[in-house]
């Protein structure tokens, strides 16, 4: 294997945990512990992403026994020494204490070409953190998480990245439903990458040991490390930093409402620093279009984490990260008035997703209306968001009730049970959807082709074809502890390019098969992982 550009900046600026012995406890002072993988020695590799060759790693390299050794965990790289990070956090709105990477054990980071990247482990092994837990991880939600976050990323949305997936080659004991069924599932260890993995919990556990410290050294390394461009010092650096991470968790909570994504699991623990979707577990993809809709069954009462609360949820989380940061700043007004920018650029940036989402270039006093009723049709019966907005580009100013509702109307489910009225409503909406496009072709002053040519470009880049749908997730595993990963081959391939139009995938376009409506793992998900 080539040498790699070790560069382990978290671990050499901030404090570490003088004990090193593997056994839970409660720490304080520092920012992590030791921690080292468990030997998986029948440990083997189930795929590997693009991930590898982006950072540097040719074909021979991952075949080579040492890339396996080291992404699960059996080696350590020479001159490193792996560790857990300690935070805390929010858990569904309440304060939860201690938590830290109770089954994510760090490696080592590199910086190459400016960028750096930090390797973790997840499903290695027990840590100072694992609290009650074991440190290991499922095949199942492994799968989930190396698919899903590769997704995202070809999605474009801003999310830590998966480098490989692997079996650890051991019998995990799970209860999939917390229903007092326990059985083994295949363990797996997924390599996850990022340039850091800290969380709003990072800040949030000094600041509830009241370690002042703590939390300056956590907040000057994160600044001097990941927020260069802030060049401010002091209280105002805090506050500017504030306001990045205000603004890129506002950026990726609008990214997931765009391509109709559910984390399930939006606790302050799970909110990244650098807003990147970070800990995929029970998340999910609206199917049809519902903004009461959580995946997550441990959710289920309140559903806190639903689909049309996120943006609610980020802000909320981001009070929490404001109050831990408080005593860096030691006011709370301009804390207050970067909350409140939130609100207001959620509602321009909500209303610029969706007019993108729409296919609408000029902006009209009527647009918010426009889109109210959309989405108020949207509930009115079940239709599938990915297939409904991808549709939707077909339509233009100049097509005819009839054919609009046609185009639209194989995003239905149940069209059987779409009654006279919903469907008046839906033509009703369709012919101010075609009067607002026309109005948008004369408010255009240049070529009338070219125009009609960008809307469509734009909508089917913003509206992905190809989703990773719960169901297909399912399919994939099923095949996967099987010992068969042709299909998660497969569907990984589709994902890299979800925008684009593959006639190959075209069985993956298609609504969600009745089967799939109540089955687990399709439609309810717990934590267990
Ligand atoms: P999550 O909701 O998956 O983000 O996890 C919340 C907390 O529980 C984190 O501190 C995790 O590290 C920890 N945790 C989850 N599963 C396990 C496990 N199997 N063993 C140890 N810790 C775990
Ligand atoms: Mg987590």
């Amino acid at each position: 294997m080539h040498k790699l550009p070790i560069n382990n900046s978290f671990t050499n600026t901030l404090p570490e945990d003088p004990i090193q012995e593997n056994f839970t406890r409660q720490v304080s002072d520092v920012a992590y512990s030791i921690a080292t993988p468990l030997k998986f020695e029948k440990a083997s590799l189930i795929h590997v992403s693009q991930l590898a060759e982006e950072l540097g790693f040719d074909v021979q390299e991952i075949k080579e026994e040492e890339f396996l050794k080291l992404f699960t965990g059996q080696v350590l790289y020479p001159n490193t020494q792996s560790y857990a990070m300690a935070y805390a956090g929010h858990q569904f709105g309440n304060w939860a204490g201690q938590l830290g990477d109770g089954r994510a054990i760090n490696l080592f980071e590199i910086l190459e070409k400016d960028k750096r990247w930090a390797f973790q482990l997840k499903g290695a092994g027990p840590t100072p953190y694992s609290r009650r837990g074991d440190g290991l991880a499922v095949l199942r939600s492994s799968v989930r998480e190396h698919l899903c976050s590769e997704a995202m990323h070809h999605l474009g949305v801003p999310t830590t990245r998966s480098l490989s997936l692997s079996l650890s080659g051991d019998q995990v004991l799970r209860d999939v439903m917390y229903d007092g069924h326990p059985d083994y599932e295949k363990g797996a260890i997924v390599c996850r990458v990022a340039p850091s993995f800290i969380r709003f919990g990072n800040f949030e556990l000094a600041a509830a040991q009241g370690d002042n410290d703590l939390l300056k050294k956590l907040a000057d390394y994160t600044l001097s490390t990941f927020f260069t461009d802030i060049k401010t010092t002091g209280k105002e650096a805090y506050l500017q930093l504030f306001q990045e991470v205000t603004d890129r968790t506002l950026e990726m909570i609008l990214h997931w409402q765009r391509v109709g994504f559910v984390h399930g699991v939006m606790n302050t623990d799970n909110m990244s620093i650098l807003g990147l979707t970070i800990d995929y577990g029970p998340y999910g993809w609206l199917e049809p279009y519902d903004h009461g809709w959580t995946p997550n069954t441990t959710d289920r009462q309140n559903k806190r984490y639903r689909y049309g609360a996120q943006p609610e949820i980020g802000l909320w989380n981001l009070l929490q990260l404001a109050n831990a940061l408080f005593p860096l700043v030691e006011d709370a007004v301009p804390l207050q008035k970067i909350l409140d920018s939130y609100k207001i650029n959620y509602q321009v940036q909500y209303l610029e997703t969706m007019m993108n989402k729409l296919g609408i270039y000029h902006t009209h006093k009527d647009d918010r209306d426009l889109i109210q009723t959309l989405e108020e049709n949207l509930h009115l019966h079940e239709t599938d968001m990915t297939i409904f907005y991808r549709e939707l580009s077909k339509i233009d100013h100049k097509t005819a009730q009839n054919d609009a509702f046609k185009i639209i109307s194989i995003a239905f489910y149940h069209i059987d049970q779409l009654t006279e009225a919903r469907k008046n409503s839906w033509i009703a909406w369709l012919e101010s959807y075609v009067l607002r496009l026309e109005l948008d072709v004369k408010m255009e002053t240049g070529n009338a082709l070219a125009f009609a040519k960008a809307r469509t470009e734009k909508m089917n880049a913003t509206n992905p074809k190809y989703v990773l749908r719960n169901y297909i997730a399912q399919l994939v595993i099923d095949e996967a502890d099987k010992g068969d990963y042709q299909l998660l081959n497969d569907i990984y391939t589709m994902l890299q390019k979800p925008y684009e139009e593959q006639p190959e995938y075209d069985k993956w376009y298609a609504l969600r098969p009745e089967w799939a409506r109540d089955k687990v793992g399709c439609s309810m998900l717990s934590c267990s992982s």
